[in-house]
């Protein structure tokens, strides 16, 4: 809660996933368009950013944390204080996709109160294709359908699907549509090329259930 702007919007999102999945990549790649390919370990960065739009502040907080299991105490505030969810593994990595599985019942038994938590699931890293460890048509099912979450595939490499993540983490909580110009503005400053909105893997997925 905002504490003393009455029409201030803060919504905080949260990236959680095994360390060297590429969560810092992919928000660095979103807030600076650019790409890191040493890696140093995060313990824990806030980067906060302003929009005002219309009159109205909105301010967006992106949380990047460090891997997986390392600091209990500070990822279960992170949970307490977290609007949504983007759960990162990478799709050479089948154990990181285990740790998505863990972080989700970690969140989900912290946040008990609220029934539907958002979450976006993003498999990064999707430019080492002929290395995927994780096909998309196993994963998909399980998040969209047994977890009720998004699902998507990205690259903070290319920067594929990067802004596809923000908008589908933003889309989840219900932000006012007075971001979308935003939003737009920033999309803008990102190479046409990773525009491909390729919001899911290519795949088929039929809305009717199966069980009798
Ligand atoms: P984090 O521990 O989850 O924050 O992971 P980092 O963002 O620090 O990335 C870990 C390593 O993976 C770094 O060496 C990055 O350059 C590399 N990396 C991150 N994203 C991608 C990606 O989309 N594709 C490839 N090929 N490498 C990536
Ligand atoms: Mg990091």
């Amino acid at each position: 809660m905002s504490l003393t702007v009455k029409d201030k919007t803060t919504v905080r999102l949260v990236f959680f996933g095994a360390a060297g999945v590429g969560k810092t990549a992919l928000i660095q790649r979103f807030l600076h368009d650019r790409f890191e390919h040493k890696y140093k370990r995060t313990v824990e960065e806030l980067h906060s950013n302003q929009y005002d739009i219309d009159g109205v502040k909105i301010q967006i907080d992106i949380m990047d944390t460090s891997g997986s299991y390392s600091f209990p105490a500070m990822r279960k505030l992170s949970i307490r204080n977290g609007d949504a969810f983007a759960l990162v593994y990478s799709i050479e990595d089948p154990e990181s996709f285990e740790e998505v599985r863990r972080l989700r019942d970690e969140i989900l038994e912290i946040k008990e109160e609220e029934k539907l938590v958002p979450i976006v699931v993003v498999g990064n890293k999707l430019d080492l294709e002929n290395q995927r460890g994780v096909p998309a048509v196993d994963i998909l099912p399980t998040v969209e359908l047994d977890w009720n979450a998004n699902f998507l595939e990205a690259s903070a490499k290319s920067g594929e699907n990067v802004v596809g993540v923000f908008k589908e983490l933003l889309q989840q909580v219900n932000l006012p549509s007075r971001l979308s110009p935003a939003l737009r503005r920033r999309r803008e400053t990102i190479p046409k090329d990773n525009l491909g909105v390729r919001k899911r893997p290519p795949m088929k997925k039929t809305n009717s259930c199966t069980v009798s």
